[in-house]
């Protein structure tokens, strides 16, 4: 199974148009799987970022593998910023309603002496600025939202097995590649040995001397390849965690941040949404644009019809929400 079956599934299922070319279909796909590897990163912290994203290398584009890199890379530094606390575990994360700006948190305390945690725009030039949302409300309607989304009948256990597919195949192509590298790996030993026998034969100081070079840019030659055949990943692990987290985050996305620190919060904030979501105090949270794993395989019900278009994937402008 190939990616390009993965995008007849999804065209099948009316995510991505059917009378999109293969190669178009292709990049969503992609997307698509970028995405859903993205969810397993999660559960990776201690590995660190780019030791994960290396795993998932031979999948990912260059492109896309760097974009990432830049992504992550961006948020950790936020995270090292911000004091991520868990009163405020959304800070970063939600949007001023009036000025789109991102809410800041605030602790205050009343006269009596009781905390009171806010949520409150700070852009001056607002007209909410100053005005503080309850953080306890805010983090309410947050959960109520994030357990609107569901996933859709059928479509998730189907997927995954054609992500294990295509996984698989990555797998094996990585196999071969190794077996080219372990390839070239002798090739280039078998002439340093040859180059090393012949400069202890030769009486002759500069034929010696161009014999040494060779060894000395050959032994150069060797060092990546050494160090690729030499990392000790087994890809299953990643694969196999990877999918049981995205089956669940799919299923349902409260299940798993409810179990998760503020860090994890926020990079599976990521998976689950496209850009911050924006709140106001009367009327909540405005309808969220699902990231692409979700708006294939989950659907958002929310309790009040709103305005809001929903961002669609990029082939197929299809509204994925049933009201
Ligand atoms: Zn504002």
């Amino acid at each position: 199974m190939h990616k390009i079956d993965v995008a007849k599934f999804l065209q099948k299922h009316g995510v991505i148009k059917k009378k999109q070319t293969p190669d178009k279909a292709i990049k969503t796909v992609d997307k698509l799987l970028k995405e859903i590897f993205y969810a397993g990163y999660i559960e990776y912290l201690p590995w660190g970022v780019t030791r994960r994203l290396g795993h998932h290398e031979a999948i990912i584009s260059i492109d896309v593998y760097n974009t990432n890199q830049k992504r992550l890379n961006a948020k950790e530094t936020t995270y090292s910023r911000v004091d991520l606390r868990e009163d405020f575990e959304l800070r970063g994360l939600v949007n001023c309603i009036c000025c789109g700006k991102k809410y800041t948190g605030a602790p205050s305390t009343s006269k009596t002496g009781k905390k009171h945690n806010y949520y409150k725009c700070n852009n001056k030039g607002c007209q909410l600025y100053g005005k503080s949302i309850p953080a306890k409300a805010l983090h309410e309607d947050f959960v109520k939202l994030i357990k609107g989304i569901k996933a859709k009948d059928n479509t998730i256990d189907l997927a995954l097995r054609i992500f294990e597919d295509v996984w698989q195949t990555e797998l094996s192509e990585k196999a071969i590649e190794k077996e080219e590298m372990q390839k070239q790996k002798n090739e280039i030993e078998g002439n340093i040995s040859k180059f090393a026998l012949e400069a202890i034969k030769t009486q002759n100081p500069v034929v010696k001397q161009e014999y040494e070079k060779q060894i000395e840019s050959l032994s150069k030659e060797l060092e990546p390849i050494d160090n690729y055949l030499s990392a000790k990943i087994d890809y299953k692990i990643p694969c196999r965690t990877s999918q049981k987290q995205v089956v669940e985050a799919l299923k349902n996305p409260y299940s798993v941040w409810e179990k998760y620190q503020v860090i994890q919060k926020h990079r599976f904030y990521n998976f689950m949404f496209e850009g911050n979501l924006t709140y106001d105090k009367n009327s909540g949270f405005r309808t969220p644009n699902l990231s692409l794993p979700l708006r294939i395989f989950s659907t958002y019900e929310s309790s009040e019809p709103t305005q809001v278009e929903m961002a669609g994937i990029e082939p197929a402008s299809k509204k994925l929400t049933d009201r």
